[in-house]
This record gives structure tokens, sequence and C-alpha cells, in this order.
């Protein structure tokens, strides 16, 4: 079946002051592609700063990429008209992580999810409540929360409300911008769930944006790990998670609690702080704080490229996995 969502080579740059007089360029994101179907969650995940904020923006089309190409069910979505750029604005909407400070907390639970109708709608007014009372009840909450202000929900129930409303313009993609990490542990369960219901009744793609990789164990199919505006490394989360193949995915991973009680993690320390997009290091931007670095990772940019069934863009990422199997890294 075609993606819903696809996206080549996309690369987002800012010009930006540096100074008084100096201008200069921020490359927040370089060369991200991706295909993304019905009923499938792609997690990217990255350090703040590694431009998963950007690429949100790109792809919920508030920014127009600086290059590259994006198409939202076969339209194209880098450059739409007008026309095209108000349904392909349905078509994709977005959950944030804050619940607290997504919902106006002066508006009705009713007026916030009946909000999207109104602006992008004419759906008469009575319509309007019957749907919103419908969302209300498939993200497990009640009928009568319609006249209920957010002041009154848990952390965990906004973040339901916040699902209902991006669900009400029936979008067929969801940007999750880190969408359980201001929630308690027990409560982060029951919306990853909801979530996984969702997905599956209304058919959605999800796009997940996350630095916490025991969440992104449990809802990505395909997972991407980005470091200061490149993919380092995409594959299907048994690839990544089982066989986690360049060393910045491996030093993420070895810092998340195991799933697995027996299984002995012994966690891989990163030297350095992470660098300023500004001034990316040159040759693998990964060079200074990686624990297999050798002198020309700092010439030499490595490609993402086809490891053993992912994509990877370390120069020996086929030495390190052997490596790694015989125990020896
Ligand atoms: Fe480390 Fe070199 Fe691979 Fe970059 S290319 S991840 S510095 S080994
Ligand atoms: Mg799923």
């Amino acid at each position: 079946d075609a993606p819903l969502m696809e996206a080549r080579d996309l690369v987002q740059t800012y010009q930006v002051r540096q100074g008084f007089l100096r201008r200069a360029e921020l490359h927040a994101v370089r060369g991200v592609s991706f295909t993304l179907h019905g009923g499938e969650t792609l997690a990217v995940v990255g350090e703040s700063g590694c431009g998963k904020s950007t690429l949100a923006r790109m792809l919920t089309l508030v920014e127009p990429p600086s290059s590259g190409t994006l198409s939202v069910g076969g339209h194209d979505a880098a450059n739409p008209d007008r026309q095209t750029m108000a349904a392909l604005r349905r078509d994709v909407q977005m959950v944030f992580q804050n619940p607290y400070g997504s919902l106006n907390p002066r508006k009705r639970i009713g007026t916030i999810l009946e909000e999207p109708l109104v602006i992008n709608t004419s759906t008469p007014a009575d319509e309007r409540r019957r749907m919103a009372q419908d969302m209300l009840a498939r993200v497990g909450l009640r009928p009568e929360h319609y006249d209920r202000y957010p002041h009154m929900f848990s952390g965990g129930q906004r973040q339901r409300i916040a699902v209902a409303r991006a669900l009400m313009l029936r979008p067929r993609v969801l940007v999750l911008d880190e969408p359980v990490s201001a929630l308690d542990v027990s409560v982060q369960a029951q919306v990853l769930n909801l979530l996984n219901d969702l997905q599956e009744e209304f058919g959605l793609a999800y796009l997940f944006i996350s630095h916490d990789l025991s969440v992104v164990r449990h809802v990505a199919d395909n997972v991407m790990v980005m470091y200061l505006g490149r993919p380092v490394e995409v594959g299907s989360r048994e690839a990544l998670f089982e066989t986690p193949r360049h060393p910045y995915t491996q030093a993420l991973l070895s810092a998340t609690p195991s799933v697995n009680p027996d299984e002995q993690r012994h966690r891989i320390a990163l030297s350095g702080e992470l660098p300023s997009p500004l001034s990316p290091p040159s040759g693998c931007a990964f060079h200074r704080r990686c624990p297999h670095a050798r002198p020309e990772c700092a010439d030499r940019r490595p490609e993402l490229r086809e490891v053993g069934g992912a994509q990877v863009a370390c120069h020996f990422a086929e030495e390190l996995m052997v490596a790694r199997e015989s125990g020896a890294a």
C-alpha cells in the first residue's frame, strides 16, 4: 500500500547571528529520509539539539524544508499550493510533551476539542458537540467531561484530551513529541496503550519523537537515531535493540535499564559534551565522544549505508559488530 508520509533528504538550515556582525549557518537537520505507512510507528531518538524538534516542525508543515522532498498521502508537502496546504495541515497533527501547557486553562474541554473543527470546517454546533463527546469516549474519558476545565484532570487525562483534540480532524499522521515524558511512569503505559489502540482503530501513522529508549522499545516498528542533525542509524526495532550497530546507539542503549534482569549491561560512558550544531566536528561528528574513534574518523564523514539489514553511518560498523558479538568490544 502507498505510504502516508515520505521524506527524502530533508534539510533545514537557519541563518543565525553570531555576535554583532557575523552571520552563521545552523544546519539543524541534514539528510533525513524515511517512509511511513498507516499503522506504523517510526521513533526518532536523540539528545536535545539533535534536530528532532526541527524535524517535527517540517513534518507538521509549520516550516518548509530548505531542501529535500516531503509528501503526505502522495501530495507534495514541501512546496504545496495554498489549497493543498490546508488539506495537508489536517492530515498531519501534533501532540506535545506538556499536557499542562498545551491546554488553555480558561476553556472548557468541549471548546478545546471543537476548536480545530471551528477553524478548519463548517461543521454545525450540534454535530461538533456529538463528535467531541464521541472522541472523549474513544480516549477513555466520559461525555460529561465535555463541560469541565483542564485543571480538573490529571496529567494522564490531560494527555488523553490532547490526543483527542489532535484526532478531531481525522488526521492520517500524528507527530508525537515526547508524548509521555511528563507523565508518571505508572501512567505512561496507559497512554501508550491508548495510542496503540487508536493507531489500529484509525490506521494512523505515528512519528514518535523521544529520548527515552525504554519507551521507544514498546512503541516503535522502526527507529531512527539522530546525532547533530543527521541520522546515524536507522532500522527495525529488533535490529536496533538486539544488534545496535552505531557506537552512539550502543552508548544510548547502555544507559537504558534492561528489561531482562539476567542481562549484564555495562554502561558506555560518552566523553565530552554534545558539540554545538553551529560548529559540528569535522569528519564523523561523533568522533570526539566515540570510544572507537580512530584518526581517520576526524577526516572523513561516514555516509549512511546498509550494514547487515540496517542503515548505519560509521566507517567501522562491520568490525565493531563482529567485535561486539565475540565480546571484545
Ligand atoms: Fe566512531 Fe569513527 Fe564510527 Fe564515527 S566513524 S562512530 S568516530 S568509529
Ligand atoms: Mg503499533
